[in-house]
């Protein structure tokens, strides 16, 4: 999997959804927000240049959009 941006590979991350606390560990995970919907991915692939996250939809790679 390759960052369309930057063509590097992108780090498979598991994400990590509800409260985090701030003496959790979140390193190595990706946050996904409080909400838990059904459509919600297990994992999404992180950019190691830009730190951009995708996830992916319906067999392509989908930015994660900027929430609020
Ligand atoms: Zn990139």
């Amino acid at each position: 999997m390759n960052c369309p941006e930057h063509s590097t590979t992108l780090i498979e991350k598991p994400v990590l959804y509800g409260y985090i606390t701030p003496e959790q560990d979140t390193s190595g995970y990706l946050l996904g927000g409080c909400v838990v919907r059904q459509d919600s991915p297990e994992f999404g692939y992180e950019c190691p240049i830009d730190k951009a996250v995708f996830y992916l939809k319906d067999g392509k790679l989908v930015k994660e959009e900027a929430e609020e």
